[in-house]
């Protein structure tokens, strides 16, 4: 499974991605922001995207909303801090399949992405 990490942390990257790594996920994309990830979709396209809030250029919702414009597939994780949970009804609207407060454990990143997988299959199922 292709997964894409969008944080504008190069830190927060790192960390997630050797959470990742922990979990058996290798197949790893990156980008800083929502017009880098637009770019990278477009050419690579990710079984699962992880999204930060906070970024410059394009922020995670206006990523989101963009994306679901045209795909309302791909499954979308949005990565929150404990100040933006309140905002996550505006996320889900925007068309986001889950989300997690950010820092995460391997554990709580392990279930989302399970939970996130299983809910996208089943709607495809019918
Ligand atoms: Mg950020």
């Amino acid at each position: 499974m292709k997964i894409m990490l969008v944080d504008d942390s190069r830190t927060i990257r790192n960390i997630q991605k050797s959470t990742l790594k922990s979990l058996g996920h290798e197949d790893i994309l990156e980008a800083s922001d929502g017009v880098e990830a637009l770019k990278i979709k477009a050419e690579t396209p990710p079984d699962l995207m992880l999204v930060d809030w906070n970024m410059p250029n394009m922020d995670g919702i206006t990523l989101i909303r963009k994306i679901r414009e045209t795909d309302k597939t791909t499954p979308i994780i949005m990565c929150t801090t404990e100040a933006e949970k309140s905002r996550i009804l505006e996320a889900v609207k925007a068309g986001v399949n889950n989300y997690v407060v950010k820092p995460f454990t391997a554990e709580t990143l392990s279930e989302r992405i399970e939970q996130t997988m299983a809910k996208v299959a089943a709607a495809a199922s019918g």
